[in-house]
């Protein structure tokens, strides 16, 4: 059986998620590799980890993913669209959290339609711009498993689009393509893990969009 486990361990940062299939992944870094390490080692030889996905460039899914890189030796996957923020303190919004964006080479680019083998799980790749320009989801079809970055929250919440790249209608567009998916387990970027009615909960997110619109 496929497990996740959060292993995002600093206040403040993006949730962190250790996929341990065939090919253990992390979806997204935070931005303290120190705690988030420290987590992994409860479940895995960091080594062991072959790719860091990250759902979009922002500071507090990013930041870490360099030192994250060295510790483990995996490889770092992000938007084609986003490749551009790396090391940019205002598109990455470090700025926001009063510290500056590293520099690091993307391994891998991130493109809509993508499939990303793990052994059992497929991950396709989901351009769901709107928090950000280049934000991704990743949705395991056959456990119904939607990593949803910022996009969408539980409790009918959303990612806030007022920063840079930020794009409400592109927002709703985004969201609405996620309202036709079967979702079991929601695995946000901030906020808990969720596999309460999620696709009720998408819907909310969905309603509350457009009504910022
Ligand atoms: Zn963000």
């Amino acid at each position: 059986m496929v497990e996740v486990h959060k292993v995002s361990g600093a206040a403040f940062d993006g949730n962190v998620y250790l996929v341990l299939d065939e090919r253990p992944i992390l979806v997204d870094a935070g931005m303290m590799a120190g705690p988030t390490l420290k987590n992994i080692k409860k479940y895995i030889d960091p080594t062991k980890i072959e790719m860091i996905i990250l759902t979009h460039c922002h500071h507090d899914h990013s930041g870490a993913a360099p030192a994250i890189k060295e510790a483990t030796g995996a490889k770092i996957l992000l938007s084609d669209k986003e490749v551009g923020c790396v090391g940019d303190d205002l598109t990455t919004v470090a700025y926001l959290f009063g510290q500056e964006a590293p520099e690091y080479k993307v391994d891998g680019l991130l493109t809509e339609g993508m499939v990303i083998d793990l052994g059992k799980w497929k991950l396709d790749v989901m351009e769901t711009p709107g928090h950000s320009q280049g934000s991704i989801c990743l949705y395991e079809k056959s456990e119904k498993i939607l990593f949803s970055g910022d996009t969408v929250f539980p409790d009918g919440n959303i990612g806030r689009t007022d920063m840079y790249g930020g794009d409400t209608s592109a927002l709703v567009g985004s969201v609405e393509r996620l309202t036709k998916l079967d979702v079991k387990t929601m695995y946000p970027g901030h906020m808990e893990i969720t596999s309460k009615d999620v696709d009720r909960q998408i819907q909310m997110s969905l309603r509350f969009a457009k009504s910022v619109l």
